[in-house]
């Protein structure tokens, strides 16, 4: 039953790539419905590219680890339903829920990819830290940016259900 770091680290990549994949899921419903919030829909279709990058950055980790490309399809997990669930209701105030959302979401990847950080330092896995390091830049990025919008996207809310 012991695991060692690197069966650990495998594990850990490929939960972080099923992550993304929900990501992307998540962003694609969202940014069909954000055209009252346009700054909003330019930084989520920007992070949704990037999302892209972090897929093909997994498939490398893995592939440095010696796995191959077939074994990261049984990664489809639910682990992030219910976050997910939230995301997709259809409300008047859904960019709100949609904000929280995101927020929570983008601080698990940073967690997640901190711990693969730990696991690439533990496992000797060098080549796997500078692509880690570059999703984990992206994930604090979008998680300052939705920081930073929270007050501007519930103003905007406002506006949009007065006009309504
Ligand atoms: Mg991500
Ligand atoms: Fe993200």
């Amino acid at each position: 039953m012991a695991q060692d770091a690197r069966e650990i680290f495998v594990v850990g990549l490929r939960n972080a790539h099923a992550m993304e994949i929900q990501a992307r899921e998540m962003m694609e419903r969202q940014s069909e419905r954000l055209g009252d919030y346009p700054e909003v829909k330019a930084r989520v279709t920007q992070h949704l590219r990037e999302t892209e990058g972090q897929i093909k950055r997994l498939d490398e980790c893995l592939a440095a680890c010696g796995e191959t490309s077939s074994s990261l399809k049984d990664a489809a997990q639910s682990f992030m339903g219910n976050m997910a669930a939230m995301a997709h209701t259809v409300m008047p105030d859904e960019i709100l829920k949609n904000t929280f959302a995101n927020n929570a979401f983008e601080h698990f990847e940073i967690a997640a990819y901190k711990s693969l950080l730990s696991l690439a330092d533990l496992t000797g896995m060098s080549s796997a830290k500078p692509l880690l390091e570059a999703s984990l830049k992206e994930e604090q990025s979008m998680a300052a940016w939705i920081d930073q919008n929270i007050d501007s996207v519930t103003r905007s809310y406002v506006r949009v259900a007065q006009a309504a």
